[in-house]
């Protein structure tokens, strides 16, 4: 068995064990497997070993591997931040977006939706934390976004992303991800009582990577985002690697 096949049985692992403790199903908590900086023959590993969904950051390197795997039924989902001169690459490559975080973004990504695909698959993300390091549109602003979202004609809105700040601790990892969750549960609610189009397919809630997804599962993610307990670290150096002496 490869290394990669072990890391995904392992995470199975942890996702049935931290769901099972949180009273929840295991079946309600998808793994996307975080593909960035690593080439196209390790998510052929991972697709061997049963993985379907797989998470990219960078469009260029994403669009590439996509284009290179075209024979394999993957489902690819966008979750770096989005710069608006790169939209149409995504809504014409990816099924999903995870890092929607403005109202620019947003109709670009619906205007260049090819109108042969089915719709993008949209979560909104929201900087819960504060962080000043993430984008993420403010939680104050996010149920209008998500209103914006479900009206735009080549978009399904699905729910929130949110990355918290990076911490060692558990408390204060959960405690972020009790906040996306709560407010995941209040946008569900206005979208119903609004009766918006589309309410009933605010199912995702993408929370939890490598280091804190037993947290997240806690606080009601429904889908984790996992890359180095997969892959590996992501150290390899992007410019020429030095000549071995
Ligand atoms: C890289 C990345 C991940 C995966 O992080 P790991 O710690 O490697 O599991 C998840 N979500 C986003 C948005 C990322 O950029």
């Amino acid at each position: 068995m490869t290394t990669i096949a072990d890391n995904l049985q392992r995470i199975a692992l942890r996702i049935r064990v931290a769901a099972t403790d949180a009273g929840r199903s295991p079946d309600d908590v998808r793994l996307l497997a975080v593909s960035k900086t690593f080439d196209a023959d390790a998510v052929r590993d991972a697709f061997a070993a049963g993985q379907r969904q797989f998470g990219e950051n960078y469009v260029q390197e994403g669009v590439e591997k996509i284009t290179l795997l075209h024979d394999l039924p993957l489902t690819w989902h966008m979750i770096g931040p989005l710069q608006a001169n790169k939209t149409r690459a995504v809504a014409e490559h990816f099924q999903w977006v995870h890092s929607v975080d403005r109202e620019r973004i947003a109709r670009r990504l619906s205007e260049q939706r090819p109108a042969d695909l089915p719709p993008l698959q949209v979560c909104i993300q929201v900087n819960v934390d504060g962080g000043p390091s993430k984008s993420g549109v403010a939680p104050a602003d996010a149920p209008a976004l998500a209103r914006l979202v479900a009206g735009l004609p080549q978009l399904q809105l699905r729910g929130l992303m949110s990355i918290p700040e990076p911490s060692e601790d558990p408390a204060m990892q959960r405690a972020v991800h009790d906040q996306a969750r709560a407010l995941f549960d209040d946008i569900g609610r206005q979208l119903r009582a609004a009766g918006a189009a589309g309410a009933e397919a605010w199912d995702t809630l993408s929370l939890g990577m490598s280091a804190d997804l037993e947290p997240a599962i806690a606080a009601g993610s429904t889908m984790v985002r996992v890359g180095t307990a997969i892959f590996g670290r992501r150290d390899k150096p992007i410019s020429p690697a030095p000549t071995a002496a």
